[in-house]
């Protein structure tokens, strides 16, 4: 015990030593363009292979998206490539974006309102947003969670269900932020959840027709310390915070390349720490894949999984396995297939937005270890599926927040016809 004590005495002081405060990374002054690829890729890449820059996508065969430092801005226009603008001043987009001070402590409340999707918002107020909602809706609600993070974070949700009563019924699995700096997708997560919460009970109403048939287990942040990272210190951080392995300085896995299944199939992740897509030191090994791959194992050993949806960003796809493979088809593939272009188009709908869909490695990229696979194949989930959120390119990852509402309200859409074809 007075081992103990004296321990955590000392700890604070150690760690200060040992770690400072990371600096923010400023982006200010950095501009971000989309470079034309297609016929010019390889001649592309060779010209940019000389700078060290921030790339955005992954899919480079149409388009590179990359930001590009002030120091380096006149060497990269001197190349004369074919681009569009995305930020004229990424600093200065990312102030837009989001006002830490402005909207910082929500206040607990009877119903959280609608205001709540006017702005992005700060970890903590997230996790208020969540027990608020399940306190207004004590009979077919409880905050749940699903393991612990590197940091020691719990990963944080909500499961909802209808009137047959609690775990009664095939679940629909929603995980949103898994990537850090996709923030428009767990505020849609949210708008979906604000709608199943608000709308049920009411006669007739999709909300209730889908708590009465399904349990739905909505986790909008299953990356809390990347998040928090991407707030406090680099906006356009990814992977988690796990430590650098031994011999490396690089920090973060991808978990969307560290799922137990197809993990080390090459082409769809990398080996090496310092990239965006590192797979892990082995497959499943970070604590956040640990504690997800619980909570979807013991729904498929309970009431089985019916849906399932990471949300992603940017790009406007609906992605459906497999990624691991390029020619491997799902088994029911023409339902998936039809699935997605029902959906597509239940959401264009609503704003005009335009989607893509399909296999998600044919249709965008090999991915090893990802989500979707491991939920459908391990899982057994009969639909699972991704959703890479607004937009397509205009603003990416740091999507102003006047575009909330619209990505929730055609997401909604897509969602009530999806649930009612499965
Ligand atoms: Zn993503």
């Amino acid at each position: 015990m007075k081992l103990l004590k004296t321990i955590s005495l000392l700890l604070p002081l150690t760690s200060a030593a040992v770690l400072p405060r990371e600096e923010r990374v400023s982006y200010d002054g950095f501009k971000v363009f989309r470079v034309t690829t297609g016929d010019s890729l390889a001649t592309v890449q060779e010209k940019l292979a000389d700078f060290s820059l921030q790339q955005w996508n992954l899919d480079t065969s149409a388009h590179i998206d990359v930001a590009v430092s002030p120091a380096q801005l006149s060497n990269f226009e001197a190349l004369g490539l074919n681009v569009t603008v995305m930020h004229e001043d990424l600093g200065a987009d990312i102030k837009a974006e989001f006002d830490i001070s402005a909207v910082s402590g929500l206040k607990p409340r009877a119903l959280p309102d609608a205001s709540w999707f006017k702005n992005y918002h700060p970890y903590n107020d997230h996790l208020l947003f969540t027990k608020d909602l399940a306190a207004t809706f004590p009979s077919n609600s409880e905050v749940i969670t699903s393991g612990t993070t590197v940091q020691g974070r719990t990963i944080t949700g909500i499961h909802l269900w209808g009137k047959s009563g609690k775990g009664s019924k095939p679940a629909i699995v929603f995980h949103g932020n898994v990537h850090a700096r996709e923030w428009i997708t767990s505020m849609t997560v949210e708008y979906l959840t604000y709608q199943l919460v608000t709308g049920y009970g009411n006669n007739g109403s999709a909300a209730t027709a889908m708590l009465d048939a399904y349990d739905f287990y909505i986790l909008p942040i299953v990356n809390p310390d990347g998040f928090v990272y991407t707030q406090t210190t680099n906006r356009l951080w990814r992977k988690n915070r796990s430590p650098a392995p031994s011999g490396n300085r690089c920090i973060g896995t991808d978990i969307n390349r560290n799922w137990p299944y197809q993990w080390d199939i090459p082409g769809g992740s990398s080996t090496d720490p310092c990239d965006e897509t590192y797979r892990g030191k082995t497959a499943g090994d970070s604590p956040e894949n640990k504690g997800l791959t619980s909570l979807i194992t013991t729904l498929r050993d309970t009431t089985g999984i019916k849906l399932y949806i990471d949300w992603h960003s940017y790009g406007q796809y609906i992605l459906t396995p497999y990624g691991y493979n390029c020619t491997a088809e799902a088994v029911n593939q023409a339902e998936e297939d039809q699935l997605a272009a029902g959906t597509a188009a239940a959401i264009k709908k609503v704003g005009g937005t335009t989607w893509t869909t399909g296999p998600s490695c044919s249709t965008l990229y090999a991915t090893s270890g990802s989500s979707t696979d491991y939920v459908g194949d391990v899982g057994k989930a009969e639909h699972s599926i991704t959703i890479e959120l607004r937009d397509t390119g205009a603003n990416g990852f740091v999507l102003p927040a006047s575009q909330i509402l619209p990505s929730g309200e055609e997401q909604w859409a897509g969602l009530k016809y999806l649930i009612a074809n499965l």
